[in-house]
């Protein structure tokens, strides 16, 4: 028997209402900010990831790479980032009017080790504004990090706030930060060692007890930012708080990518153990040039739409998604199906949500298929209602059943489930539907 290949997992029904809820609910607040959908490939020439992080762990040890048939090298995106500056460069974004708002959502690949809150598949949502180096910005993306956690109704959520300064002041803090590590090289752990000398700020965020004292000392950047950088990050935080966004200083917090700049942010849940990041961003002015593009300045986030379910789970939050059925159309007798199938078919055009017994299944099996459905309302038709000219509506919640006319049987069984499910809702908001999936 096959399996998902290790690192992946299936969305059944049973969940991917949830799922899509959340992956929508992520992204609404950034849609009503101007953020437009950006598709690009899930695969990009090898180059494109490259040039982006060459001293990264992603870049290093975990991507997918091949060789088409054609022998160019691809490689599954790890991130969406260097693609939408790669597509934002190849289409000419700069010429046109900036920022250049855009949102994403996708599957994201990388060769990691699983364990709980990490794959080798994931799925991201994340936005990027491109063209604008303006503080406002920063705090806009930022406060819609925020406001995509409240939109989810996910409250455990800490938002670190970091700057990675520039060119003009990172180089020489580098320097300072790679004498300390050489002279502190005995207590790090062999990767710290390495990152001395390929990406020392790497170092920083390495997880290892012994590192992290030898760490405990260190110069931090916030001490050695240009007066430029100083007052950006300034005025980033000064926004945050007037927007009511609370944050917290993260002095070591470093991004996994090398071309952060300046203002960086981590998002992280208390619920979910080791793996506890559900999102990260930051500033990434040098991008485009290191991908041959214009000067195009830019900043965003990503968030693991995984972890962010992991997270909701742990917070118990309820869902809030539309029943997958709301009315269950039964046909007794064979006479009775093709009324059923238009009647069903009419319903589902009035947009309710709508379905019937299929096979034979006789009324007592049809019924348990009905209460499993979720449907508030069933309607079931004989072949003598037929005759009659009638449904039998039956209420499921009282199991109060009577005749309609079959004319009007869809609208009086559309009209019945709305008000059963609005009484539902003000008696138990929480227990009032099954939310198991959503049929589109
Ligand atoms: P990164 O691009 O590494 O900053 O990742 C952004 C977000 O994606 C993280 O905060 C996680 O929530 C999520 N993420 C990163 N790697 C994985 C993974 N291997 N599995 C699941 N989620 C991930």
């Amino acid at each position: 028997m096959f399996t998902a290949p290790k690192g992946t997992y299936d969305v059944l029904p049973e969940r991917s209402g949830r799922w899509q809820r959340t992956l929508e609910a992520l992204l609404a607040p950034a849609v009503r900010a101007g953020y437009r959908l950006v598709e690009t490939p899930v695969f990009e020439e090898t180059g494109v990831f490259l040039r982006v992080g060459e001293a990264t762990d992603v870049v290093q040890k975990e991507m997918y790479t091949f060789e088409d048939k054609g022998g160019r090298s691809l490689t599954l995106r790890p991130e969406a980032t260097a693609g939408v500056m790669r597509a934002a460069i190849e289409h000419h974004v700069d010429r046109g009017p900036l920022p250049w708002k855009v949102r994403y959502a996708g599957p994201m690949f990388r060769y990691e080790r699983p364990q709980a809150g990490r794959y080798r598949q994931f799925w991201q949502v994340g936005i990027e504004a491109l063209g604008v180096e303006d503080p406002a910005i920063d705090a806009e993306v930022v406060a819609l990090g925020a406001r995509a956690f409240e939109e989810v109704g996910l409250a455990g959520v800490t938002l670190l706030l970091n700057s990675m300064g520039d060119e003009a002041c990172r180089p020489a803090y580098i320097e300072t930060l790679r004498s300390y590590l050489r002279a502190s090289a005995g207590r790090l752990c062999a990767e710290c060692r390495a990152r001395t000398e390929t990406n020392p700020l790497r170092a920083l965020d390495c997880k290892n007890p012994s590192c992290q004292d030898a760490l405990a000392l260190a110069p931090v950047l916030a001490n050695h930012l240009c007066v430029p950088c100083h007052t950006h990050y300034d005025e980033v935080r000064g926004y945050l708080d007037a927007l009511g966004v609370a944050w917290v200083e993260a002095p070591r917090l470093v991004r996994g990518l090398d071309y952060y700049r300046r203002t960086t942010f981590e998002f992280q849940h208390g619920g979910l153990g080791a793996q506890n990041a559900v999102g990260g961003g930051g500033r990434y002015d040098g991008l485009s040039e290191s991908l041959e593009g214009p000067p195009l300045p830019g900043i965003g986030w990503s968030f693991g739409v995984e972890r962010i379910l992991l997270a909701l789970e742990s917070e118990g939050a309820e869902d809030t998604g539309r029943a997958v059925c709301e009315v269950y159309v039964i046909p007794l007798g064979a006479g009775a199906k093709p009324a059923v199938v238009t009647l069903v078919d009419e319903l589902r055009r009035a947009g309710v949500h709508a379905d019937m017994t299929f096979g034979d299944k006789g009324m007592k099996g049809a019924m348990k298929a009905a209460d499993r459905s979720g449907a508030q309302v069933t309607l079931i038709v004989g072949e003598r209602d037929l005759a009659e000219g009638v449904a039998q509506l039956k209420h499921m919640d009282t199991g109060e059943q009577y005749p309609v006319p079959l004319a009007e049987a869809a609208t009086r069984a559309a009209a019945a489930a709305e008000r059963d499910q609005a009484a539902d809702d003000t008696v138990d908001p929480g227990q009032a539907t099954e939310t198991e999936d959503e049929t589109e």
